[in-house]
């Protein structure tokens, strides 16, 4: 089980600079990484399958000639076979090249040690950090070249301006590095910055081991978010056969941000509203400053720090939601929902001469907006998260239908949006629409368990009406 565990850092002023000196040279090696690879990969584009599209198609010895055919391996367990076990051994010769191109990766890790002779002041910098930024950099294209499981590709990469990149990792710690200095004061060992002492308001938990850390920094200071795991702890969920009794379905939506199928309605508390209308308040303030004048840059963190708060009220409001849903039952049963594609801007209408007719955008932006700010997303691995610290359960059901049909006969009952209200001619139920849904995705998903063939609304409705007309004769 992997997890991130985040501390504030109370660096020192020395270290403070070195913290932000370190930030300002990663985000500078990032974009000249980032532009290399983008210019390359604009000159050189081909076709789909004419070439390996994350490697170089110019002859390697043409232009990389610095760079040795083979560098000798010096960690553990850098290639492994299909069964696990290491082809090299340490000391083995390992090859640059594949299929007779030079990785990007591998080109721009062997070409730090010119950047160190360009620029003095990256000696200053721990190389396992340095490293690491070529590693963002080469994520970023894979994520942009390598299409994904649904054939989707993320969007061009961005550079990054001055407050758009604001961490840098150490790819290598261990919980040797967390240590007291001669105060008595808890301090992570940070390589070539030092002992920076930090608030180590909660104990890493028995058997986790640190792996990874990362500073980050925000706008009231600097973090650090440790990656520690526990190869013992199991990562499958618990079986837990649902019941009628020991679960519940939950519809979440925006007018309750949640509904259970106990027939609780949970609302979106009264802070936020407060909070944003602060924020709207600071907003048109800052439209009449003269840009970066100074009583502009203290509206701007201000601002900033409000959207700090309001993330940080959201985040605890929603786990103590999740605990609380989780208070009195054993399986929760959830929609299925694609929140990427619900936050999507509606399609342009073009008329006949090419204009752009209304095509919704703007009621679809407020609904946007409310989206975003609901998180459901999060929400939805925050109950993930809390389900597998509990040993509970959450099950997802297809979401197609569960606001059409009637939870106690599957009848059809078509809605608008608009309508809030549930009324079934057949079986005479009455009830909110989301109490409805939230009934009906327990139903289904109950069934979805216990039948094989059910798995949505539509199969469920099918096996439903087979079976009366079997009845019926
Ligand atoms: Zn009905």
């Amino acid at each position: 089980m992997l997890l991130k565990y985040k501390y504030k850092l109370k660096p020192h002023k020395t270290q403070g600079v070195i913290i932000s000196n370190w930030l300002s040279m990663a985000r500078q090696q990032y974009n000249y990484r980032l532009a290399q690879r983008l210019n390359w990969f604009e000159a050189t584009r081909t076709p789909v399958n004419a070439c390996p599209l994350n490697v170089s198609v110019v002859p390697v010895e043409r232009i990389y000639q610095n760079i040795p055919e083979f560098r000798i391996q010096t960690r553990d367990g850098r290639k492994k076979d299909s069964n696990g076990n290491s082809i090299t051994r340490k000391g083995d010769k390992h090859p640059n090249i594949i299929n007779g191109y030079v990785a990007w990766e591998t080109v721009q890790l062997a070409n730090l040690a010119q950047t160190k002779k360009l620029f003095g002041e990256y000696k200053s910098m721990h190389s396992q950090v340095l490293q690491d930024v070529i590693q963002r950099v080469q994520t970023t294209m894979d994520n942009y070249t390598l299409p994904d499981q649904n054939g989707k590709t993320s969007g061009r990469p961005k550079f990054k301006g001055r407050h758009y990149y604001n961490s840098f990792s150490y790819p290598q710690l261990s919980n040797t590095h967390i240590v007291k200095n001669a105060n008595g004061r808890f301090c992570v060992n940070l390589p070539k910055i030092g002992l920076v002492p930090f608030v180590y308001n909660r104990p890493i938990p028995e058997g986790f081991k640190v792996k990874t850390g990362t500073v980050i920094r925000e706008v009231d200071g600097c973090y650090i978010s440790f990656t520690i795991e526990d190869k013992a702890v199991p990562r499958e969920v618990v079986e837990i056969q649902p019941t009628e009794e020991n679960s519940k379905g939950i519809d979440l939506g925006l007018l309750h941000y949640a509904v259970t199928s106990d027939g609780e309605f949970i609302e979106v508390p009264k802070f936020f509203r407060h909070s944003e209308h602060r924020l709207s308040q600071l907003q048109a303030r800052l439209a009449n400053r003269q840009k970066h004048s100074k009583p502009w840059n203290i509206l701007k963190r201000k601002i900033a720090k409000l959207h700090q708060l309001i993330a940080r009220q959201r985040l605890d409001w929603q786990f103590k939601l999740a605990y609380h849903l989780f208070s009195d039952c054993q399986v929760i049963f959830l929609e299925d929902l694609q929140i990427a594609s619900l936050v999507r801007r509606c399609k342009a209408k073009l008329g006949d001469n090419g204009q752009f007719l209304p095509n919704g955008q703007s009621s679809k932006s407020g609904l946007n907006k409310s989206l975003q700010d609901a998180a459901f997303g999060q929400f939805v691995q925050i109950l993930e998260y809390v389900a597998w610290k509990l040993g509970k359960r959450i099950i997802k059901v297809d979401p197609k239908g569960t606001s059409q049909y009637c939870w106690e006969c599957l009848n059809k009952v078509s809605k608008s949006l608009s309508e809030r209200w549930h009324s079934c001619p057949k079986c005479g139920q009455e009830l909110d629409r989301d109490y409805n849904s939230a009934l009906l995705i327990q139903k289904i998903g109950l069934l979805s368990t216990q039948e094989e063939d059910i798995t949505s609304v539509k199969t469920a409705v099918r096996a439903y009406l087979a079976e009366e007309s079997r009845a019926l004769p």
